[in-house]
């Protein structure tokens, strides 16, 4: 079936948060693809601006360790994003039981994250949705960041982010849930069931946030006092873990952003040039 005379649909992919994501040709250039479509209409006018949104951003931001939007057109009341094809996700690669990660490999994906990171950053784009299901890996081994269906521009560089707007269990939730769904052997010991849940998860391996580490929660809008759970040692979380993983992880694991290190100082960290050196893309290990 044909759409917009460019592409032909094949199998469904997924189901999306807006839409379903097909499969399919691009008669033009002879390369596969997938087409999100998202359902426009009068029900959901949001929907609209979340789409429009989600094109202007990611028209923006090219990049090899981001997803690149190829097309964007309505057809049929429907809007269809087509996007370069990507084989598989960094959650398929982390749950196959068949691959084993090595330290190189692990260092090599959390680089391809914070490289495109890093560019959305640069452009004053925060993804706001970090998970592994939504750091997609090509055929050539290489990861780039997908969806952006929640990111937002939050200001031009002058402009100080607005976090009185968040709860504090918001911020907690996009700061560290997003870093810590970053690195890999974390993945099991974080992943909540919910943002309740993940809090409590958060919060057992690094303890509870406290005023003393960071001055400005108080301010949050549903701050209450509370007692202070401090955080067991890093190395008991992770026994197995260099020492520079162990500093990186610390200093991306800080609850005060202004104390946290950013996205390019955690790129020039130790950990990325020390052995084993990151894996180069077509070397990883892929799912069968
Ligand atoms: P969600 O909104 O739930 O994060 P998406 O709409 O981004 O999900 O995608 C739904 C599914 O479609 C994904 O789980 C994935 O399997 C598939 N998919 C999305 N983008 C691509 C792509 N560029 N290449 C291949 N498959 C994709």
């Amino acid at each position: 079936k044909k759409v917009a005379d460019r592409y032909l649909k094949r199998e469904v992919l997924g189901e999306g948060t807006y839409g379903v994501v097909y499969k399919a040709i691009d008669t033009q250039m002879g390369q596969t693809v997938a087409i999100k479509k998202i359902r426009l209409g009068k029900q959901k006018e949001g929907v609209n601006f979340t789409a429009l949104r989600e094109i202007k951003l990611l028209k923006e931001l090219k990049d090899p360790n981001i997803i690149e939007l190829i097309d964007a057109f309505p057809h049929k009341g429907n809007l269809h994003l087509v996007f370069e094809f990507m084989e598989t996700d960094l959650e398929a690669v982390i749950r196959d039981r068949n691959i084993f990660l090595s330290p190189g490999d692990i260092k090599s994906y959390l680089q391809m994250t914070l490289k495109g990171l890093a560019v959305c950053h640069k452009k004053w784009v925060l993804h706001r949705d970090m998970k592994p299901n939504n750091l997609l890996i090509g055929s050539n081994g290489q990861l780039k960041l997908a969806d952006f269906g929640l990111a937002r521009i939050f200001g031009s560089p002058d402009r100080r982010f607005t976090h009185q707007m968040l709860s504090i269990a918001l911020v907690i939730h996009l700061f560290l849930n997003a870093e810590a769904s970053v690195l890999l052997t974390v993945l099991n010991i974080l992943q909540g069931s919910s943002d309740i849940d993940q809090l409590g998860k958060i919060f057992a391996a690094f303890g509870t946030p406290s005023p003393s580490q960071w001055p400005d929660m108080v301010y949050l809008p549903d701050y209450v006092e509370y007692q202070h759970v401090p955080a067991p040692p890093l190395r008991s979380l992770f026994p197995m873990a260099s020492d520079d993983a162990l500093d990186l992880l610390s200093k991306m694991f800080t609850y005060d952003p202004n104390a946290r290190i950013s996205v390019q100082q955690a790129l020039e960290h130790r950990y990325f040039t020390s052995a084993p050196l990151p894996t180069v893309p077509e070397k990883l290990p892929r799912p069968a």
